[in-house]
């Protein structure tokens, strides 16, 4: 066991490696562009699986989808778009490369997104201080758990803004029975090699209707006119998908439920195996309006509680990337932050890193981050309280019963 590493979430294909037949159909047809057989085949597999009638199209990456519905939504230089605070940097990021400004909103305690009393103070305050309503919302389903999206979408409904679902996370979760993604005007996916399905890398924005279809495909595709040459009435960009990673997404599709079930089986499997150790709680649904794909599962540690190794957290600077995945990153210059999860999150960390246990902190909130310490922010203190306490465990099609066991073994030995 202790040979074998168990990662958070890691790309798992279907047993009968159908991602394979795909891309070798489409070198066989010689389709290795961004568009393709494939590519139709996936949008229109996403439509069936997301319903309401949606339009999709699929893009290089789910960053690709937030930018392009911020863009359709008219955000210019100089506007503000509200987001969640609580999420990862690709929610608020685009925003920037527009030259607009994130406006962050705190998370509401039970399901860690967006607090809708706060979203609307926001949006009252905004237009009382700029004389201008904020051009989008953005909530996230952050690991996976859905929003509350009655409450967003009367408040949005209410002052007249769209709202862009980053459901990157949220692949296949569920508000009252109902697919996230298909409330807001857009709905973000997104398919990287971590995600609940994955294409390699890829992401799609789910589109209301086919004029807003047509216009997103426009600007995926440079945004080019119908001349026999090429002809530029606005600047596009080059985020369409591939039609070989788009094969490995019609495979992923038929594994796409099976992933979501044992995503939750292992969520379930969590909340037993852990319900009597005092001073842990397992992140759920909190209440039946809630149905969560448990993308990550993840935990809070009490502040009190004693976990080995506690007294030396913090002690050396991190060499590599937290939990080793994603490419290059800067060694840091300290080892500690303002603002950074507890010592005894950190002690656990590193106590089941040695354990051959991939785990990592929640999300440090974005208005918390060095690089948006100049945007304006409506907080509560939910979000940077569970960044303190928080933790995201191995949950991935990869993870068996066994792993979870022996996960949950070694946080009950890491305790004093
Ligand atoms: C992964 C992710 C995205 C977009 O991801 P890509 O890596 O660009 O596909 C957007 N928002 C959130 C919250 C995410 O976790």
């Amino acid at each position: 066991m202790a040979n074998k590493r168990i990662y958070l979430c890691l790309a798992h294909m279907s047993e009968a490696g159908i991602e394979q037949k795909y891309i070798q159909e489409a070198f066989d047809t010689n389709w290795v562009v961004p568009l393709g057989p494939n590519v139709n085949g996936f949008e229109k597999d996403l439509e069936e699986f997301v319903g309401q009638n949606k339009r999709v199209v699929a893009l290089s990456a789910g960053t690709a989808a937030v930018h392009l519905s911020l863009i359709a939504c008219g955000v210019k230089p100089g506007d503000e778009v509200l987001v969640q605070s609580f999420t990862f940097c690709a929610s608020s990021h685009p925003i920037t490369y527009l030259g607009a400004t994130p406006i962050f909103v705190d998370s509401e305690k039970d399901s860690w997104n967006i607090d809708p009393d706060l979203l609307e103070k926001a949006i009252k305050d905004r237009i009382e201080k700029t004389g201008k309503k904020p051009k989008a919302i953005v909530p996230v389903a952050l690991y996976g758990m859905p929003y509350d999206a009655d409450q967003i979408m009367e408040i949005a409904n209410r002052y007249d803004i769209p709202v862009i679902e980053d459901a990157a996370e949220g692949f296949g979760s569920r508000w009252k029975g109902q697919v996230l993604g298909t409330f807001g005007k857009y709905g973000v996916l997104s398919f990287n090699g971590n995600k609940m399905i994955t294409t390699s890398g890829g992401g799609a924005l789910i589109t209301p209707d086919e004029d807003s279809w047509r216009e997103i495909m426009m600007y995926a595709t440079q945004y080019r006119e119908s001349y026999p040459y090429y002809q530029h009435e606005k600047i596009g960009y080059n985020y369409r998908m591939s039609n070989i990673c788009a094969g490995i997404g019609r495979g992923q599709m038929t594994v796409a439920n099976a992933h979501i079930g044992h995503h939750k089986h292992v969520f379930e499997l969590y909340k037993e195996l852990l319900k009597d150790v005092k001073g842990i709680e397992v992140h759920g649904n909190p209440d039946e309006r809630y149905d969560s794909n448990f993308w990550l599962n993840t935990i809070t540690i009490d502040p009190e509680l004693k976990v080995k190794g506690q007294e030396n957290a913090y002690k050396t600077v991190v060499q590599g990337a937290v939990g080793g995945a994603a490419g290059v990153i800067h060694v840091a210059d300290s080892a500690t932050t303002d603002c950074q999860p507890n010592d005894n999150v950190e002690a656990m960390r590193v106590y089941l890193d040695e354990k051959g246990i991939e785990a990592r902190p929640l999300w440090k909130p974005m208005h918390k981050q060095p690089v948006y310490k100049n945007a304006p922010a409506y907080v509560n203190g939910v979000s940077e309280h569970l960044f303190k306490v928080g933790m995201c465990l191995p949950s991935g099609p990869c993870v068996s019963d066994e792993d979870v066991r022996y996960v949950v073994e070694s946080i009950k030995e890491a305790i004093v």
